[in-house]
């Protein structure tokens, strides 16, 4: 999708620090991690929100989870934990329209959220 800079990581147009990539998905560290760890795993089709997920996307969001898992294992957090989450919308403060789950661990996480 035009403008989407997830889109543009990607299409390859836009850099990015790859974990993991499948034919559908895509894993990369984010640019401003809040945790020592800190991946973005997205579907590299466009999907605005998790609002926006169809019913034949259950596959691809059953399979995000796999690689969320395998991600974790090879980051070094699988077992001393961590936190998978999307957000959406504006109270979440989504900031990127293209679903998109944080795996953030290597610090003990606050709980609840601010
Ligand atoms: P959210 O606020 O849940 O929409 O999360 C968007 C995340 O994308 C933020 O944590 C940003 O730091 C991250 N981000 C934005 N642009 C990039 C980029 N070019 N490469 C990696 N992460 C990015």
């Amino acid at each position: 999708m035009e403008d989407c800079i997830f889109c543009k990581i990607v299409a390859g147009e836009l850099p990015s620090d790859k974990v993991a990539e499948t034919d559908e998905l895509l894993a990369f560290r984010d640019i401003r991690p809040q945790a020592p760890v800190h991946v973005l795993l997205i579907p590299k089709k466009h999907i605005a929100s998790a609002n926006d997920i169809a019913d034949s996307d259950a596959p691809l969001i059953g399979a995000l989870h796999l690689l969320a898992k395998q991600v974790a294992r090879q980051v070094g957090v699988a077992e001393s934990g961590y936190r998978l989450v999307t957000n959406v919308g504006w109270d979440a403060q989504q900031t990127v329209q293209h679903l998109h789950y944080h795996l953030l661990g290597g610090r003990q996480l606050g709980w609840p959220p601010g």
